[in-house]
């Protein structure tokens, strides 16, 4: 057997240091056995997909050194790899399986599924579609879909008995089918779901191991009654454990960045970040943590993952970039990566524009721009709170701003430039007040090159790494408070649009 695996991000944000960690263990155990890794791109949930996200996955996969055998980008037998070409796959699909008997149309609509659901939770029950619609008749179904009534597509799903999921890794977990809901396998516009695409993109690009992480496993009887239904033979199941907070919580951008940019953009090395990667959760046989990814392919065995709760912490991985800095890296290539990184020509011709005018020597240069290859400055609470303002105030306009920031969706200078007007505007505050602890908060210091040029310059994850470094340096925002800053902005972002 030729091994197959994947991974399949959606495109709908940063590239996660996630989808990293599943691309790699799916290329090791592809790669040891001389088979073949595809990447494969989840867009199908139209209004969040976006072609800059996409890119920058591509991209950030590729500057780890994750590449693919067949991908969006990379023509092969099973394309194409990204889900929105393959629509006419899936609607095929969904056909033969209402044909078959084994999915059906839904005509609820979201007043009556709502309702449905308060009063299961009223009763204690799980939510589940309660399967009024598997009782219309073929002619009432034919009458209502030539009146033109929205409606989706169910799979169904038993109302008793246990699917007993196996994992390669967990063995078999057993879960009542009472607990699975009859998932909507095709959406009011015409769209598939995860649920369907995923299954019949594996099947059809012939997947051969699935690994992917383990909040994934609830969702796997679904899939299996789908390969059932289709008669098709299931890949395996190898769901990894979750990446951490050190807290253990569930690695967020809140506690942590969790975009790969953050890290290219602070310098780390990608070997350094993908060799931590690959000790979460694994080890080498010899125990050694320093390794490359051709060792780890070599050494690859999918028996050694642990099941334990893999902590990302940064600081572990800044110490082993430390030592591919020093083991690795002789002075000659030390100069020649740190210029790659960030000192290269493309990225002072950036610069330079944004400074040329203040400056009459060159050895001013330096100390003006040296914020823009740094990574979080040492700010203090006294030079980031105005005068007139207190601690709480810049919080809110640090945390605003932030949460703009993460809903743009072009990173430009006057994007940015809108962005801050209107925050100026939600909080009633002047701009000049609205952006000093920004100003701060990026550079360091009260005064720097133009802002927004110098926001768009650093990018969005750099960017906004700040702002939540400077939030945090005024103590941070509790979850009391994150839930009340969070209701008004909510309030303020409802008005506005
Ligand atoms: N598109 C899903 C995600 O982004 C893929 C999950 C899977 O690997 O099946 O997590």
């Amino acid at each position: 057997m030729i091994v197959r695996t994947r991974v399949a991000p959606s495109p709908t944000g940063d590239p996660h240091v996630g989808t990293a960690y599943m691309a790699l263990f799916s290329l090791c155990f592809a790669h040891q056995s001389g088979g073949q890794f595809v990447l494969r791109i989840e867009d199908t949930d139209a209004e969040r997909s976006t072609a800059e996200s996409e890119q920058s996955i591509l991209d950030s996969l590729r500057w780890l050194g994750l590449d693919w055998d067949e991908g969006p980008d990379k023509p092969g037998p099973h394309g194409p790899y990204r889900q929105s070409e393959r629509l006419d796959i899936y609607r095929e699909h969904v056909e033969h399986l209402v044909e078959q008997g084994h999915a059906f149309h839904c005509f609820c609509t979201a007043g009556r599924l709502a309702e449905m659901r308060a009063e299961q939770m009223k009763n204690k029950q799980t939510t589940r579609y309660d399967g009024l619609c598997m009782s219309l008749s073929n002619d009432e179904v034919a009458q209502k879909l030539e009146a033109g009534e929205e409606h989706v597509i169910r799979m169904k799903v038993p109302e008793e008995g246990t699917c007993l999921v196996q994992d390669r890794l967990r063995g078999e977990i057993p879960i009542e089918y009472s607990q699975i809901d009859m998932q909507v396998l095709q959406k009011s516009d015409g769209n598939p779901t995860y649920h369907l695409a995923v299954v019949v993109d594996d099947y059809l690009m012939e997947i051969t191991h699935i690994i992917r992480g383990e909040e994934w496993i609830n969702s796997a009887p679904k899939h299996m009654l789908l390969y059932d239904y289709f008669g098709w033979d299931m890949p395996e199941l190898i769901h990894m454990p979750l990446l951490r907070n050190p807290d253990k919580s569930k690695l967020s951008k809140r506690k942590n960045p969790t975009s790969i940019r953050f890290y290219e953009r602070m310098g780390f090395l990608p070997e350094a970040v993908l060799n931590y990667l690959g000790m979460l959760g694994w080890s080498m046989p010899d125990g050694e943590e320093k390794f490359s990814l051709e060792s780890m392919i070599e050494h690859f065995n999918i028996e050694r993952i642990s099941l334990g709760a893999p902590v990302f912490d940064v600081d572990k991985l800044k110490w082993l970039n430390g030592r591919w800095l020093r083991e690795e890296l002789d002075d000659d290539r030390f100069a020649d990566r740190i210029s790659e990184w960030a000192y290269n020509r493309e990225s002072l011709k950036r610069i330079i524009p944004l400074i040329k005018e203040r400056v009459d020597v060159f050895s001013e240069v330096s100390d003006m721009i040296a914020f823009f290859a740094s990574g979080l400055p040492a700010l203090e609470e006294v030079d980031l709170v105005a005068k007139n303002q207190s601690v709480d105030d810049t919080k809110k306009i640090l945390q605003f701003a932030l949460w703009d920031m993460e809903a743009l969706a072009t990173w430009d200078r006057d994007q940015l430039n809108t962005l801050f007007e209107n925050v100026a505007v939600d909080l009633d505050l002047k701009i000049r007040d609205v952006l000093a602890p920004v100003f701060v908060a990026i550079s360091g210091k009260p005064v720097s090159p133009p802002l927004f040029d110098s926001m768009a310059v650093l990018g969005p994850d750099m960017t906004r790494a700040r702002m939540k470094h400077a939030i945090d340096v005024l103590g941070g925002v509790s979850k009391k408070l994150n839930k009340k800053l969070e209701k008004e902005y909510q309030s303020i972002r409802r008005s506005r649009t």
